[in-house]
This record gives structure tokens, sequence and C-alpha cells, in this order.
């Protein structure tokens, strides 16, 4: 069956905010309906992990706004929410662009809940979160005969109104254990899942820059992952797949 995905059933109103993913950073894992939304946005308000090459295909006009929480170039997510409605009440098509998926330890639920208050009309387009393309037979690929898959953050402030994670549930559940934001939390992370009956031995894999062509797999096991990220001088962004 061939997909006729045109412009005509791809509806990017004025006076509209679209959050949507841009995937883990490959062109070629952006979704098609990414894609053409891209071609209609006025406003492109994106983050810094999203991948430049990815906004290359936006309209000649359009407005690009740097929207990333790094040190160097910070913005808040007050300042965001706000740019989302100022340009949406000036009859824009704004397309709010995250890394990943939305749904994926991004703020999105926050700025839905502001678009919300603010009476904005807007739409959520899913795509592809970085540990679905972290996921590689070195890292053990065909996991489907556990039965749980764990995804947690290593960032605490991701959302303030989160609590802690249960590692005590996670090890009792065995399945694969994906973390993002973990490389500066690792001294912690690994600490609590070995208190929590972990082997030390487990195996952890660390996929940085996932479907990108600078990706890197690091292999390591729960023990020695904190020195051996150190050592290498691994940076985020990364993905640790643990089991
Ligand atoms: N919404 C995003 C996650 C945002 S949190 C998603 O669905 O992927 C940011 C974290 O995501 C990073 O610290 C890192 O752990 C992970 N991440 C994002 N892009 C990545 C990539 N290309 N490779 C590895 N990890 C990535």
């Amino acid at each position: 069956m061939i997909l006729n995905y045109s412009h005509s059933n791809i509806k990017f109103e004025k006076n509209t905010v679209i959050i949507a993913g841009a995937g883990p950073g490959s062109k070629k894992l952006v979704t098609l309906k990414l894609k053409l939304i891209l071609k209609l946005a006025d406003i492109i308000i994106y983050d810094a992990l999203v991948n430049k090459n990815i906004l290359k295909d936006c309209k000649e006009k359009a407005l690009l706004i740097y929207a990333g929480k790094t040190k160097k170039n910070s913005c808040t997510q007050s300042e965001i929410n706000h740019l989302m409605v100022k340009y949406a009440n000036l009859g824009k098509r704004v397309l709010r662009l995250k890394g990943g998926d939305v749904s994926f330890f991004s703020r999105a639920s926050q700025e839905v809940q502001f678009l919300k208050e603010n009476k904005i009309k807007f739409k959520v387009f899913t795509a592809i979160t970085s540990s679905q393309a972290s996921v590689s037979e070195t890292n053990r690929l065909f996991f489907n005969k556990k039965r749980t898959c764990n995804f947690f953050t290593g960032h605490k402030k991701i959302n303030s109104s989160s609590k802690e994670v249960d590692y005590s549930n996670i090890s009792k559940n065995k399945g694969k254990i994906f973390i993002y934001m973990g490389i500066s939390q690792i001294e912690e992370v690994s600490r609590n899942l070995q208190k929590n009956q972990i082997s030390p031995d487990e195996k952890v894999s660390i996929v940085k820059n996932a479907s990108l062509k600078n990706q890197k797999i690091y292999i390591t096991n729960l023990k020695e992952c904190t020195s051996f990220i150190k050592k290498n001088k691994i940076t985020s962004p990364a993905i640790l797949i643990i089991r």
C-alpha cells in the first residue's frame, strides 16, 4: 500500500500551535507529519536537541526561535510558553519543536496546560523517542520475553510534581531499563540500582548521539559505569540501557 500523504490531508491553521517531536536526530527518523508541517509553519520554536538540519526544510520566510535550555543560551519555560501564545494570537502557525518524542521527559504537558489556559488551539504530534533509536543488537535488541520496560530520568527537576524513582519496583519487575538524562546523575542512579539488588555486574550500554553519524555505543557494567563515564569523558545526550 502506498501512503498518500499530501498537504491536503494535514491541516495547520492560523492561530494554532502544533507541539511536535523532531525525533532523536537523524533526518530519516522525522515523521511524515512533521515533514509536512515544517513547510507550513510561520514560527518554529525549537529545543537544543533538535537537529538543525531538520530545520532546513522549513519555508523560507519562517521565523526560527532557539529555545534551548543549555547553560550558554537559556530560555525559561515561561518565556517559551509566552512566545507560543504571543505568536498564535498574532495569527501565526506556531510549531513548537522538541527533541525526540513529546511524551518522554519533555515539558509538553506544561505547555499544553498553558495553551489551554490561554484558549489557544493546539495539536500534539508524536515522534520517535531517543531510547527507541538507542536499541540495537549490542544492547540486546530482542527484549520481547521481558514483560516490563522501565523508562526514567536521572533529572529530578524535569517535572517538579514528579515523585522519586521507585528503584525497588524497577529491581523487582526485571524489565529492561532506559535512563534519560542519566549521565550527570550516574553516581546516584547506579548506587540506587545496586542498593536495590540489581547485580553490580549487570551490563550497562551507553548510547551517545543515537541515530546520528557520530553515534557511539559504550559497554560497561553497573559497578564501573560511573568511573567509566568520567574516564571516557562521556557527555549528554546519551541513553543508558540496563539489562
Ligand atoms: N523527549 C526526548 C527526551 C528529552 S530529555 C526524547 O523523547 O528523546 C533529554 C534526554 O534525552 C538527554 O539527556 C538524553 O538522555 C536523551 N536523548 C535525546 N536525544 C538523544 C540522542 N540522540 N541520543 C541519545 N540520547 C538522547
